[in-house]
């Protein structure tokens, strides 16, 4: 199994958790490190559509909470069509990752892109004026 395939087997594994009674699509997400850690996400839906979570971000926002902060690949699996990151997780994800690969799969095929093909100019904040914290990747440890 090559670390591609591993990659996908965790995000296959977590979408058997995703919480999707409204939409039926689920979705499961893994992120791994340069270290190769993986953080797992799937998506979480809510009767309040809006305040819908997809699991790229789930997973995201685990890693980041839990110290880390460079990643170099990400793994989005559904039970559908290849499940290419929304344009909200795409700018997400450039936060930390401009240069993750990006590998999706559904049930017909599987795809690869790289973030920067999906998202070629994320939003950036001015640094002069800008938050009194600069954005700080890396290692948050
Ligand atoms: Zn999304």
């Amino acid at each position: 199994m090559t670390g591609d395939d591993a990659l996908r087997e965790a995000a296959a594994r977590a979408l058997q958790r995703a919480y999707a009674p409204y939409s039926g699509h689920r979705v499961g997400a893994a992120l791994e490190t340069p270290a190769g850690r993986i953080h797992t996400g799937v998506n979480v839906e809510n009767a309040s559509y809006g305040l819908t979570l997809c699991a790229e971000r789930v997973a995201l926002f685990k890693a980041v909470s839990e110290g880390d902060r460079e990643f170099r690949r990400l793994a989005v699996v559904s039970e559908g069509v290849p499940p290419l990151p929304c344009g909200a997780c795409r700018q997400a994800l450039a936060e930390f990752a401009p240069d993750l690969r990006v590998l999706v799969q559904g049930r017909d095929g599987a795809e690869e892109r790289s973030l920067s093909e999906l998202l070629p100019s994320p939003f950036q904040l001015e640094k002069a004026g800008g938050p009194a914290e600069q954005p700080r990747r890396g290692s948050g440890a």
